[in-house]
């Protein structure tokens, strides 16, 4: 965000505007992504079912983006629906956005700030009391255990 106050901030408008000038590929400025990981998040791929290792994982924390470090669910949101992947029936408030996915049926949930691809959200299903169901990749997310340091967001805006 470039401040409109100019004269009042002058240090911080260069500073952004040195950081957009190295950033000419944003992706510099996100965290780097082996070929799984842009397979799924820059390629709205997915992974095997039962294979990722968040699937039946349920310690205390919160889980980020992978690719920009944006804090998306919570441990608490977390539940068992049997269907292979990582499930949530909350995100974290305004961090997850909602798009119709390109198979014009589901509708695709992707990182509020970097815009990865997470994966789909259902409802309907009566799984939960919130009858919401994200079914996220363990691939697009990172999980930092309850008391352990958040690292920073990679802002993308
Ligand atoms: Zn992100």
């Amino acid at each position: 965000m470039i401040s409109l106050k100019r004269k009042n901030n002058q240090r911080k408008l260069s500073v952004r505007s040195i950081s957009y000038l190295l950033s000419t590929r944003h992706s510099l400025l996100m965290n780097k992504l082996n070929e799984e990981e842009q397979r799924i998040i820059l390629h709205k791929g997915t992974e095997r079912p039962f294979t990722g290792e968040y699937d039946k994982f349920y310690e205390q924390g919160i889980y980020i983006c992978r690719q920009c470090n944006n804090p998306l669910y919570t441990s608490d949101d977390k539940f068992s629906s049997g269907c292979g992947w990582p499930s949530f029936d909350q995100e974290i408030e305004g961090h997850v956005k909602n798009v119709p996915d390109a198979d014009g049926r589901r509708v695709e949930i992707i990182c509020n700030n970097c815009e990865g691809h997470l994966g789909h959200v259902f409802t309907g299903e009566r799984l939960t009391e919130k009858n919401t169901r994200h079914c996220v990749n363990s691939v697009s997310i990172q999980f930092i255990p309850a008391g352990k340091e958040v690292p920073a967001i990679h802002e993308n805006k």
